[in-house]
């Protein structure tokens, strides 16, 4: 199926010049952008020509959310829509049918080329054997994995902008899509999605070094969202406590996980700002073990064109202090 790897972006492309002609003569475009992290992203482009809005906030669960009024007439009056994929924003394709049919959508897991991994195959005995479980997620660029969103056990995990290569690559379809939809802009985007692409790749430098020293201990994550940090730098495999958002973990995984805590070889949990703090608890149990924070979603951070870089040096600085131990 190598040939769908071309089609959204073209397709979307398509549309953007049909639309292009069609928009109202006020001249601004109606962005609108499911998540802050992506937000972040399209914000950064789009500095100076206009500000995208946000669809959901902090209180909502990408994976099963209602919108406000508010949020509704966000879609109604969108052109362009930015979101992940069904397997993230699990409402997301009804609502843009039912109210923003007219808008272009852009889908970035549609882009075959993300660096994308598999979600855990759910079986508690695999904790132990990190890495193998996952098909050793190397890039997929051989397009097998189309059948994304169906098919237990080969789920494309949703959490591609944690991967600095992709928010690359997500920013210039950002700036590729923007410029087709509104090409009397198409210089500020260009410009501000290079000076995006040298931020990414100055924190990539960076990030590199923070945790070239690190110790490669075991650790534990609330959900399974940061395999695309965990995979960039090298980490070992988090162990999970939830393997999906939906399904809280049983009695028998969580006391697995407590196990392993109370054996002494875990040297870190990270919750998340959202995250059940009661199963952390349970798998810490009485031990001493280090606890911090990761966030996939800049909970608490202000949007806009930073919060992606925020977000994620906040992830690696509780990553690189909680393995190494200086707290
Ligand atoms: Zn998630």
């Amino acid at each position: 199926m190598i040939h769908k790897r071309f089609i959204p972006l073209c397709a979307a492309l398509l549309m953007a010049l049909t639309a292009a002609s069609a928009r109202a003569s006020d001249g601004r475009l109606d962005v609108v952008v499911s998540i802050k992290p992506i937000h972040a992203l399209v914000a950064g482009v789009m500095q100076g020509v206009g500000t995208p809005h946000l669809l959901l906030n902090d209180q909502q669960s990408p994976h099963h959310f209602a919108l406000k009024p508010s949020q509704a007439r966000l879609l109604q009056q969108a052109e362009l829509v930015f979101w992940v994929d069904p397997s993230l924003e699990t409402p997301m394709p009804g609502l843009l049918a039912s109210l923003a049919p007219h808008a272009i959508d852009i889908r970035f897991m549609a882009d075959q080329d993300l660096v994308r991994y598999q979600n855990k195959i759910s079986d508690d005995s695999d904790d132990d054997h990190e890495g193998h479980d996952d098909h050793e997620g190397h890039e997929d660029h051989d397009g097998h994995e189309d059948h994304e969103g169906h098919g237990r056990g080969h789920m494309v995990n949703p959490h591609i902008w944690l991967d600095l290569e992709n928010a690359r690559r997500m920013v210039w379809s950002i700036a590729a899509t923007l410029s087709a939809v509104d090409p009397q802009h198409a210089g500020a985007y260009a410009s501000n999605a290079a000076k995006l692409d040298k931020r990414l790749v100055d924190l990539h430098e960076v990030a590199k070094r923070q945790f070239a020293s690190i110790q490669r201990n075991k650790f534990i994550v609330q959900h399974d969202a940061f395999i695309y940090i965990e995979r960039q730098f090298k980490l070992p495999r988090g162990l999970v406590i939830a393997r999906d958002h939906d399904t809280p973990p049983g009695t028998a995984h969580l006391q697995h996980l407590r196990d392993l805590v109370a054996a002494g070889v875990v040297s870190c949990i990270f919750d998340e700002p959202q995250g059940a703090g009661h199963q952390i608890d349970i798998v810490a149990g009485t031990s001493f073990v280090r606890r911090a924070t990761l966030d996939a979603v800049g909970v608490g951070l202000p949007a806009g064109p930073d919060l992606y870089f925020d977000m994620m040096r906040a992830n690696y600085a509780a990553f690189a202090d909680c393995l190494a131990g200086t707290h």
